[in-house]
């Protein structure tokens, strides 16, 4: 569907797949004025996006109302997901991860250019986990970075410990606990 807004476009494709699924698509560049709001009804929040300020804006909305997040990116053959059960007192942050002020170069697809079935699998195991987490089965991936290598096809998981020191989660668990 070139040329259709993706929000409607998703829409589109997700009432073919289910028309009882009561879709609300936001045309609108998420701003940490109204990422709040959104997050604080939700139940778990998807990180697809492609950039890294939508990533932490994300992930900051999530420390604060507690919400689970599930995060997953993909560029050229890597894949990457990961959870962060915000509901967990001991749970990483993305920022744990990745921080805000990090070295870390943006690099967007529209640049590197993405392996398309690579978004499919990545997209697939985000919903899995998704699924897991609102319907409490098994383990999910919180505290663990799964990485997936295309081109080797090797996938390796990764323990990811909370920092401590970290400015997003550290200051608000206190703040929290302070109150
Ligand atoms: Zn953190």
């Amino acid at each position: 569907m070139v040329g259709t807004p993706k929000v409607e476009a998703a829409r589109s494709a997700l009432n073919a797949l289910n028309p009882e699924v009561e879709v609300v698509a936001l045309k609108t560049r998420l701003g940490s004025a109204d990422a709040g709001g959104l997050v604080s009804q939700a139940d778990l929040v998807l990180d697809c996006t492609d950039n890294c300020a939508t990533r932490h804006l994300l992930n900051r909305a999530c420390v604060e109302h507690r919400k689970p997040l599930v995060s997953g990116a993909a560029i050229r053959f890597d894949g990457q997901v990961m959870v962060f059960d915000l509901r967990k007192p001991d749970s990483p942050c993305y920022s744990c991860l990745f921080p805000e002020n990090g070295e870390v170069e943006e690099v967007q697809c529209s640049v590197m250019g993405v392996f398309a079935p690579l978004t499919g699998v990545v997209g697939a195991v985000q919903a899995m986990e998704a699924l897991k987490l609102l319907a409490q089965v098994g383990e999910s991936l919180s505290g663990k970075l799964l990485l997936l290598d295309a081109k080797k096809a090797d996938w390796r998981t990764l323990r990811v410990k909370k920092d401590p020191a970290c400015p997003v989660c550290a200051t608000s668990r206190d703040s929290a606990a302070a109150r």
